[in-house]
Order: C-alpha cells, then structure tokens, then sequence
C-alpha cells in the first residue's frame, strides 16, 4: 500500500473516504487471532476461547466468558469483539416465523437482516453493502445510492447475531440451528467482493474458526457483474448463484438492471453457465414479476428458450412495491401462466413465498422507512 499525503480538511468537509468500522475477529482467520491476541500480551489459546463464545456458543457479553481470567475478559472483548451492530429496530410477523433487523452501524449507516423460520431450515438474509450502487428502479435500496462497503465482519455479524436469536428458541417451529444465509439483503455483494468471500469462508470455517455453515447453503445473488461472476467460479467454493435477470430481452433489462447496459443478456447468461460447468451447482434465476412490464406470455416463452436444457432454476418473485413506486405485481393468473409456460418449456420454476410483508420486509423498505428516504420520488 502507499501511502498518500494527508490534506488538510476543511471545517465540516466530509471525510473522503468512510471511516473503517473497529477490527473484529470476524475479520481474521483464527492464526490472524492468534496473532492479534498475542500483541495484547495475552496467551495465544485466548484466540481459540474468544472465537468458541463468538462462533461456537452465540455469546458476546464478556460477563458470560467465565474461562477468561475477569481482568482480561474486558480488555479482550473489546480489543476483538467491538460492537458493530447496534440494533434500531427489530420485527417479526407470520406469527414470529420472520423477524427482521435494522442495524445502525459505527458511523450511522443503516442496514437491515432477516431471519426466516421454515419447517426444516433457518434462513437469514444478510447485506453486504449499506445502500447499493446498482441502482434498479424498482428496488427500495437501489433508490438511495450507495453509502460504503461493509467489513466482512460487518457482514458475518449479522448472521451470527441473528443465529443466537434462531438458537434462544424464537422462531417458534423451526429448528434451532442457522442453516443457510442468502447475501439478497442490501447491495451488490459482487460489488464488494473480497469481503463478501472472506465473509463466506468465515460462514462455512468450521467452529470455533466459523460459524460451520455448509457452503451449499449459501447464496450469492447478484446484478451480474460478468468479471466477479467469473473470479467467483475460479474460487472453488460451492456456494449457489442467483443471477437477478428480471428480463429476457435488452431492451427491458437495461432499464430494469441498469448494469445490463455493461453486460447484456447472453453475456450474464454465458457466465452464469460457465459458473454451473465449474461447479457443478443449479444457478437460480431471479425474476420480480412486475404488472405489464416483464409478464407478457412472449417474455416467458423468450425466458424458457434462453434457458431451456441449462443447469437452472427459476425464481419468480411477485413483485413488492416500494412507497410511491409506479409498478406493482403481476395478478396471480399472469402469474400462473408464466410459470405454465416456463415448465412447458422444461425450465424448473417456483415461486418465492412473500416473507415479511407487512414488516417492510423486501429488500431495503425498512432502512428506507427509517431514513424516509423513500418518500416524495
Ligand atoms: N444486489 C443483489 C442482491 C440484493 S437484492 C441482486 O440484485 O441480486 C435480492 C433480490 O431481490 C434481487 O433479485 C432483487 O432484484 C430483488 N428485489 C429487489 N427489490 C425488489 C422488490 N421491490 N420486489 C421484489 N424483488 C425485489
């Protein structure tokens, strides 16, 4: 690294570049830990015990280390557990089977997580960026900009938190181990990518180094930045893709994925079967269905061609309006048909459940509400 001349600001000028959030061992390997822990004076086993409270038992409140000698429970807690996560709000509906986060983070950035309880798994839905770049219209978190990256320990600490909210029974019906996280929370996670995959390999380490989480429950859902797409195939993880097409055709997803207009169609679809080839894994198509703009029976005859024979699923999400939004969900019978004509076409198709609805619970509605941001487009 260089290191640049430091300028002078000037009075109440904003900070050129956002101010790191504090080192956490999340962001370390367990030899990083060791070594950080040995810098503190302390023994390196330290580094062991800190990350079994943190990955292995859920536990972040130093009173509960009892195998730490008192004077260095502290010290230690704060020196590699600083808060990153400080809770705003936290919701749940479908009768407590969904609870939702917001997150204030060191410098006041918002970001938002979701725990979804299911019959046979646990969910949660994380952010890797606070706000997003990507800027698609019909999404809350597009609407905002980008504000930073998150640290990968930004990033793991909301699976890790919201793992101790699954494990202290909450989500009534479920079992109560995390057993998957989807990066389809706030921001392009292929847009920061070295954290998104530090943050990945600290999911699925094995405890205490990790949360222990199986790569094949992992999903990256991105806009489809072909270059991240093709380094991610390289980097020999079975995590599945989700690839957010919303349209078939250029024209439509230029406007619907504005990074469209960088890379097309066959070239996002290219690399996401290049990515099933490498890996061997299904990717998952995502397509919002939004009223009269990507619905049309041609739109899913077009989608069923282009995917016919691939190693793909497709995930139809009906759309959830933003506040003051110009678009809405397809009705269920254009649904319906979309899906008919899909499976005609020999292409896999569900459509995703509408968790959270009524908590703001899609894709940056919350944050928004929160900032009101969303308001008076
Ligand atoms: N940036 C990544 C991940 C975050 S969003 C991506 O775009 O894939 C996760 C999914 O939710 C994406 O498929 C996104 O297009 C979709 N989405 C965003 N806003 C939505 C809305 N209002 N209704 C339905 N789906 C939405």
């Amino acid at each position: 690294m260089t290191s640049l001349p430091v300028l002078p600001l000037s009075p109440g000028a904003a900070p050129r570049r956002p101010a790191l959030p504090p080192r956490h061992l999340a962001d370390l390997d367990l030899a990083g830990r060791q070594a950080l822990v040995a810098e503190l004076g302390e023994p390196a086993f330290r580094a062991k015990q800190l990350s079994t409270h943190y990955f292995g038992r859920l536990v972040r409140d130093p009173a509960q280390m009892t195998d730490l000698p008192a004077a260095a429970r502290e010290r230690l807690a704060e020196s590699l557990m600083p808060t990153l996560l400080t809770a705003v709000r936290e919701l749940a509906c479908d009768d407590g089977a969904t609870r939702k986060a917001l997150w204030r983070l060191h410098d006041g950035a918002l970001v938002e997580s979701v725990l979804m309880g299911y019959q046979d798994r646990v969910t949660v839905c994380i952010s890797s960026q606070a706000g997003c770049g990507m800027a698609c219209p019909f999404c809350a978190t597009g609407q905002a900009g980008l504000t930073r990256n998150l640290s990968t320990a930004e990033i793991v600490d909301q699976a890790v938190y919201l793992a101790g909210v699954a494990a202290s029974g909450a989500v009534s019906g479920s079992p109560p181990r995390l057993s998957h996280v989807v990066f389809m929370g706030m921001g392009e996670p292929l847009a920061n990518y070295a954290r998104v995959i530090e943050a990945i390999r600290r999911l699925c380490a094995p405890s205490p180094e990790g949360l222990g989480l199986s790569q094949r429950h992992i999903t990256v859902s991105t806009v489809g930045l072909v270059p991240a797409m093709r380094r991610l195939a390289e980097e020999e993880l079975s995590v599945t893709l989700a690839l957010s097409l919303h349209a078939p055709d250029d024209e439509l997803r230029d406007e619907l994925v504005p990074v469209n207009q960088r890379w097309k169609v066959a070239e996002v679809l290219d690399a996401a079967w290049d990515y099933a080839d490498r890996t061997g894994r299904r990717v998952s198509i995502e397509y919002a269905m939004i009223r009269d703009v990507n619905d049309q029976p041609w739109r899913a005859d077009l989608l069923g061609r282009l995917l016919a024979g691939r190693l793909a699923h497709v995930n139809l999400i009906p759309l959830n309006p933003t506040p003051g939004s110009r678009w809405d969900a397809s009705p269920k019978p254009v649904e319906r048909e979309f899906v008919r004509r899909l499976r005609v076409a020999g292409v896999s198709t569900t459509v995703r459940d509408t968790r959270g609805r009524e908590i703001d619970g899609a894709c940056g509605q919350l944050a928004a509400s929160e900032t009101g941001s969303a308001d008076g487009r």
